[in-house]
């Protein structure tokens, strides 16, 4: 036993059923004390919030144990494959702060091996080409009521078997022919055991293997090998594959000096108000309702970083919501607040007005500006400070002002004072309105003798407003993203309708005018922002340039779809 690989044990992080299998596993001295995961995507499309989570545990586990994890493509259905994916989920990997050194393994890489593998089942009577086509091979294989039927094929001498399965391999029969099954059990009650399907015969290009192989292996097949090839302990996969796992074993202890690693599952992660399937999500792009998948409203990694949100707030997400055995909703609030926890730690405060009327202070001398000092962030002292000038005429938030409000609105109103955060109290002298109704301009006096924005005469100032001086504000333009879809489970299977009908239409709301102050303009893309009373916002990594700055809601301060809720 590895007493010092122990030690290590989850060191202070919560335990798991996951951790408690690995613990035991220690404990008695299986795979020499070794803890060897991997993440296995299939390059068919960019990974997701769900596969962050997958991520998340078994690169994690590894840490935790003082172990490896790979990173494993898992090519073996060369239609649907490309290298666009490939690269997105290496980027999305290294940026969700995961290393798998040089342990980067695609599964067409074993197909020569997975082949000598499929030839050793066959000499074993294990294995046989079968003749049927998929039709027949359905019908054949009964249903979770009625036993199978064995097929015709299946009484094959093994040489003939080794002669067609090279022949399979030589292409010399066309797509769907034949096929290589394993020979188990047509009346066993788990219809993945009813002779499963190994190899189908598939003339196509693979993105990395090109035209050598007319043949492919199958997921069952391949997937135990690939994982048993690179020596993994723990194969950990969702619950989805509980029903293969007797699969997964019976290949593996059938294979002479196989080693045998243990597959674990674990419930995959539902996210509410959005869809998580591959599926799916490439249905949005290639329909365009969405921009790419990286829209900021995917739930995709690429969407999510573009969206600004940290992957550090990502990792923390993953931790909290733990792994379990049973199918749950997570809610999206939980992954906001997740990420309002960080960027309230580390984006830095800037005043930005998103709905812009104009405010001249009479009282201030025309002409005159003053740069004042603006706190980058109160929650870290190391942030520091930057100057902000201050001008005769300024912008609010059309919002900010009411002609006649409540009690309760602390904010500007004509004859009472209110606190310009950073600068001074002004007062609400008069106002302009045009034909409509809509207010164009508001007067207001300033007192001198509170520059900082606060005074020490025991002045009762409730409201703070944020602002931008007019002649130096920068335009700017803010995407207001929401939930992608207004329904918590869009893709719930007992509901007949499509699962776009639940699209929200108010997911991108596009304000062109908004007025920033000037630092702006110099942020790098990808930057995050607190924009004071409105949200965290970062520099869009893709639109953004410092003549058009564009920047995108990361999240807003606080969860609006909550109070709707609860109203
Ligand atoms: P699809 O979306 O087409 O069903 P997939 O999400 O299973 O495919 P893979 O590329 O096979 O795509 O997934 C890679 C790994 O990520 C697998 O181990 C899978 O179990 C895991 N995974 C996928 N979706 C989730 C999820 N929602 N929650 C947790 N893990 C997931
Ligand atoms: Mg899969």
């Amino acid at each position: 036993m590895n007493t010092e690989i122990q030690d290590k044990t989850g060191a202070g992080k919560p335990s798991n059923f996951i951790k408690n299998i690995i613990d035991e596993d220690i404990k008695n001295g299986k795979n020499d004390g070794r803890v060897h995961t991997r993440f296995p995507p299939e390059p068919n499309g960019y990974l997701h919030i769900g596969h962050a989570k997958s991520i998340c545990l078994n690169f994690g586990l590894a840490a935790d144990y003082n172990g490896l994890a790979n990173l494993r493509f898992d090519d073996t259905n060369p239609v649907k494959e490309e290298d666009e994916y490939v690269k997105s989920i290496i980027e999305d990997v290294k940026w969700l702060g995961f290393d798998w050194q040089d342990r980067l393994y695609f599964a067409s890489d074993y197909f020569d091996k997975m082949y000598e593998y499929a030839v050793e089942l066959i000499n074993k009577g294990l294995a046989y080409v079968e003749d049927l086509n998929a039709e027949e091979i359905r019908e054949y294989r009964g249903s979770l009521k009625n036993p199978g039927k064995e097929s015709p094929s299946r009484g094959r001498s093994i040489a003939e078997n080794l002669d067609l399965f090279k022949r399979m391999r030589d292409g010399e029969f066309p797509d769907g022919a034949k096929v290589l099954r394993a020979k188990i059990d047509m009346a066993s009650p788990n219809m993945n055991m009813r002779d499963p399907v190994m190899y189908r015969i598939l003339h196509a290009s693979h993105h990395r293997t090109s035209d050598k192989w007319p043949i492919y292996p199958m997921y069952d097949w391949a997937h135990g090998l690939e994982d048993s090839i690179e020596g993994i302990t723990h194969s950990i996969c969702t619950l989805e594959f509980e029903d293969h796992r007797p699969l997964y074993n019976w290949f593996l202890a059938n294979l002479d000096g196989a080693h045998h690693p243990q597959q674990i599952e674990f419930a995959r992660l539902n996210l509410s108000y959005t869809v998580m399937s591959k599926r799916k999500l490439l249905q949005l792009v290639i329909e365009r309702f969405v921009s790419g998948w990286d829209d900021p409203r995917m739930p995709t990694l690429a969407g999510m970083r573009r969206r600004g949100i940290p992957p550090a707030a990502i990792r923390d997400f993953c931790d909290r919501i733990g792994v379990a055995k049973a199918d749950s909703m997570v809610d999206r609030a939980m992954l906001d607040s997740c990420v309002r926890e960080d960027l309230n730690k580390n984006a830095r405060r800037v005043m930005v007005v998103l709905d812009p009327v104009k405010v001249i202070i009479t009282n201030y001398p025309e002409g005159k500006v003053e740069n004042l000092t603006a706190e980058n962030n109160p929650e870290d002292e190391n942030a520091g400070s930057r100057m902000v000038p201050f001008s005769r005429e300024i912008f609010i938030e059309r919002e900010d002002f009411l002609e006649e409000a409540p009690k309760k609105f602390f904010r500007m109103v004509p004859g009472r004072e209110v606190r310009l955060k950073h600068a001074y109290y002004v007062k609400c002298t008069d106002f302009v309105k045009d034909k409509n109704g809509e207010i164009t301009e508001i007067h207001c006096e300033y007192d001198p003798a509170t520059k900082g924005g606060w005074s020490d005469d025991g002045r009762k100032v409730k409201g703070t407003l944020h602002w931008v001086s007019a002649q130096h504000a920068v335009d700017v333009e803010v995407r207001l993203y929401d939930h992608l879809f207004t329904k918590e489970n869009p893709d719930d299977a007992r509901d007949t309708a499509d699962f776009k009908e639940y699209l929200n239409p108010e997911s991108l709301i596009t304000l062109p005018n908004c007025k920033a102050e000037p630092g702006l303009r110099e942020s790098t893309p990808g930057d995050s922002f607190q924009f004071l009373r409105k949200g965290y916002f970062c520099s869009d990594l893709k639109d953004f340039t410092a003549e058009k700055p564009v920047f995108n809601r990361i999240v807003a301060m606080r969860d609006t779809w909550k109070k709707l809720d609860q109203k």
